[in-house]
């Protein structure tokens, strides 16, 4: 896949009835193998790039009679480098549908195009440095972004904002570390060497940049991935009725008798920018049918999985038992108590409920699911939950630049410590070039080639 000399052909929309399906080409040969399969009014190869040839494609040479037309085409000419890889490009616009792409995409792997492999022309143009890794995993989620905000922060990261921020933290350690490297090399002949409170500046204003960047990053995820929240609770206290009201929409099955929510129901819903998938479990509820206990396993899994639980209490009428056995499973949880049933008379004091459970919830609203009162509040409080407060500019989303960040960050994190202390040069010099490494992973040109399929085999075909 890292080999950039064959021409790769792949269908890149997506499959089913539309108006227009496009094929993609890259590589060297792109344009002759495109004009053995387009007939226009003069040849590819003679065409300047960046302009727009209609025409016909036809089947591959049959022995006997004349070539079949396949379907009427425009065919779009980049030459390189100015193309999305910055090889020669050219894209067959065919009609939709699930026949005219896979046919012209047939001929062109006749006529020796390859078919390519997932995210091969991002990896392509990433191969090239039109893009570097973090714009080139930006270009993925693009396309698989499910709100606005998620794509805004996918545009914003494909436009080089984190690029930038990260270019420039690389070079500030690279000099810190020259800089150290130096006095380390002269310190041989002269004996001991001392970091000056410059470089211990420059790292620390470093380390505080990346602590910034990271500090926005769990909503970014949650904006990036979409989360789950769980409506927990015992029976008949007005989940499904809060779940409705949350999705403003009848979904769940409503009913007066306990324990008949029998299975989960999820339904996405957007909060904040993240796509929530809020689930309404039957109740985590011992006995019961075999149905029951069916449910009753699946939510205690989707308990698991959910980033933020709404427990609901029912407070028209004294705490129950299993409210206490309830709260008891949502230790370490992040937790929203939604007190329910605000329109009738209250029984329980609003400090008693989020008393049962082992750490204060995040945010107590009472609501009345069936009126509505409440239920925005309720909205706010799982949205300022998820933001954490922070906006989305600038924020890390990815987990994987997560991850290789926070490594940067303990590292200059050491070196600031080790320098601070009067350690050997060469101990701080050994941490910043750790972070360093940790930096240019996110870059991509500290990875090596099996880690860069990895990434792109994530994306999809024809990308
Ligand atoms: P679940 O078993 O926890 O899912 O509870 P349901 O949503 O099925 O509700 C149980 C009963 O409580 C139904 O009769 C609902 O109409 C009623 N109910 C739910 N929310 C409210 C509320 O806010 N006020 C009142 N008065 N009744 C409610």
């Amino acid at each position: 896949m890292l080999d950039l000399d064959d021409t790769i052909a792949a269908i890149a929309t997506a499959a089913g009835a539309a108006g227009l399906a496009v094929v993609r080409m890259s590589g060297p040969h792109a344009l002759a193998v495109a004009d053995a399969v387009f007939v226009g009014a003069s040849p590819l190869a003679r065409a300047a790039g960046d302009t727009l040839h209609h025409g016909w494609a036809l089947a591959p040479a049959a022995p006997r009679g004349a070539r079949a037309r396949l379907d009427e085409v425009v065919a779009a000419v980049f030459r390189a480098p100015r193309s999305y890889t910055r090889q020669d490009v050219v894209e067959l616009s065919c009609h939709g549908g699930a026949v005219s792409a896979g046919r012209v995409l047939a001929a062109l792997l006749a006529a020796g195009a390859r078919q390519a492999r997932p995210g091969e022309f991002t990896l392509r143009a990433f191969l090239n440095g039109r893009l570097d890794l973090v714009q080139a995993e930006a270009v993925a989620d693009l396309i698989r972004a499910e709100t606005e905000a998620a794509h805004d922060l996918a545009l914003a990261q494909l436009r080089g904002g984190l690029s930038r921020r990260l270019a420039a933290l690389v070079e500030a350690v690279s000099d810190a570390l020259a800089e150290v490297e130096a006095r380390v090399d002269f310190a041989e002949d002269v004996g001991g060497v001392e970091v000056p409170p410059r470089v211990v500046a420059a790292v620390a204003a470093a380390e505080a940049a990346l602590a910034d960047l990271l500090a926005g990053a769990d909503y970014a995820r949650a904006v990036r991935e979409g989360v789950t929240v769980v409506l927990a609770g015992r029976p008949n206290v007005g989940k499904s009725s809060l779940f409705n009201a949350l999705l403003g929409a009848r979904r769940a099955i409503v009913t007066a008798t306990p324990g008949t929510t029998r299975d989960l129901v999820s339904e996405p819903l957007e909060i904040a920018g993240v796509r929530v998938t809020l689930t309404d479990s039957a109740g985590l509820r011992r006995g019961g049918g075999e149905a029951e206990s069916e449910g009753v396993r699946r939510a205690r899994e989707a308990l698991a999985a959910a980033a933020v639980v709404i427990w609901v209490v029912d407070a028209s009428v004294p705490l129950a038992p299993e409210d206490r056995r309830i709260a008891g499973r949502l230790a370490g949880r992040r937790v929203l108590a939604a007190l329910n049933k605000s329109d009738l008379p209250a029984v329980a004091a609003p400090g008693e409920a989020a008393a049962l459970l082992a750490a204060p919830p995040e945010a107590v609203v009472a609501v009345s699911a069936t009126r509505g009162d409440g239920v925005e509040e309720l909205r706010a409080a799982l949205g300022a939950l998820l933001s954490g407060g922070r906006g989305l500019a600038g924020a890390v989303a990815n987990r994987r630049h997560a991850g290789a960040l926070a490594r940067a960050r303990a590292a200059l994190a050491r070196a600031g410590a080790a320098a601070r202390s009067g350690a050997p040069g060469e101990i701080v010099a050994l941490e910043l070039r750790e972070g360093l490494g940790a930096l240019g992973e996110v870059t991509g040109r500290a990875l090596g080639g099996d880690v860069l399929e990895r990434i792109f085999s994530r994306f999809c075909v024809g990308k």
